[in-house]
């Protein structure tokens, strides 16, 4: 499931090729034509790919198997097109769950992790009676998290995943804010995680799943400590930790 590192992935690669391309056609019924406009900028939010136009921005969100790519070829999935004076940008789709829509303003979310200061950070959390974990989840409170790098970045601070926000010290909430950084610069530059369909603009897998520690690793001992990662549930999703190292 494309998370912030691989929606990052994804806006970069098409970075490179989009700005200054004109759109000939959108191949799609419901959404409206952009015809004739220039592409300004590519850049995500949130979870989002956002498609910059003189006239308003295109939201692409990849759901759960989306898949944005430069690629003039139809696939099997493909549920839309976007010709461009130049190439084609093609939206590929198995299970449907992704979206495209044009808006002139962004959909409500939290701050960005990448952009959010340290003790910032930590007074928003406070403030917070959740689980951390299903905080972590919340769009609203913070915008590109996703089960893949909550789980790396708790256990990077040997937090566990359902120790309450509010009961943890400012000095532990900064140390996850520092987790979430680390683990998600290093899977940007890894070029995201590549689980099941996820793939960049130039159909090419990101390989930060080779460096998971405890995402999909349940039963199989702690890199750090040998003891075996648990599998739980956690705001209707698996949750993996480490029983010893991951505290409360
Ligand atoms: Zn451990």
């Amino acid at each position: 499931v494309p998370e912030l590192p691989e929606v990052e992935t994804v806006v970069r690669s098409l970075r490179q090729v989009l700005p200054g391309r004109r759109v000939v056609a959108v191949e799609r019924k419901d959404i409206p034509e952009p015809s004739g406009q220039t592409i300004l900028d590519v850049r995500r939010y949130g979870k989002f790919i956002v498609i910059d136009f003189p006239q308003g921005m295109l939201f692409i969100h990849l759901g759960m198997t989306g898949q944005l790519t430069l690629s003039a070829d139809d696939g099997k999935f493909t549920r839309a097109r976007i010709v461009l004076d130049e190439g084609v940008l093609r939206y590929d789709d198995i299970r449907k769950f992704g979206k495209l829509f044009w808006s002139a303003q962004y959909p409500q979310r939290g701050p960005d992790p990448l952009e959010l200061a340290a003790a910032e950070f930590a007074a928003l959390a406070k403030a917070r009676r959740a689980r951390i974990k299903s905080l972590l989840l919340d769009q609203r409170f913070l915008r590109g998290m996703g089960n893949i790098y909550t789980d790396e970045a708790l256990f990077r601070a040997r937090i566990h995943p359902l120790a309450q926000a509010a009961g943890l010290s400012r000095r532990r909430l900064e140390a996850l804010h520092a987790a979430i950084g680390e683990v998600l610069r290093e899977a940007i530059a890894a070029g995201g995680s590549s689980i099941s369909d996820y793939v960049n603009a130039h159909g090419e897998k990101g390989s930060f799943q080779d460096r998971h520690l405890v995402y999909g690793r349940a039963g199989k001992p702690c890199p750090s400590c040998g003891e075996t990662l648990l599998r739980i549930l956690v705001a209707q999703r698996g949750t993996t930790f480490c029983p010893h190292c991951q505290k409360r």
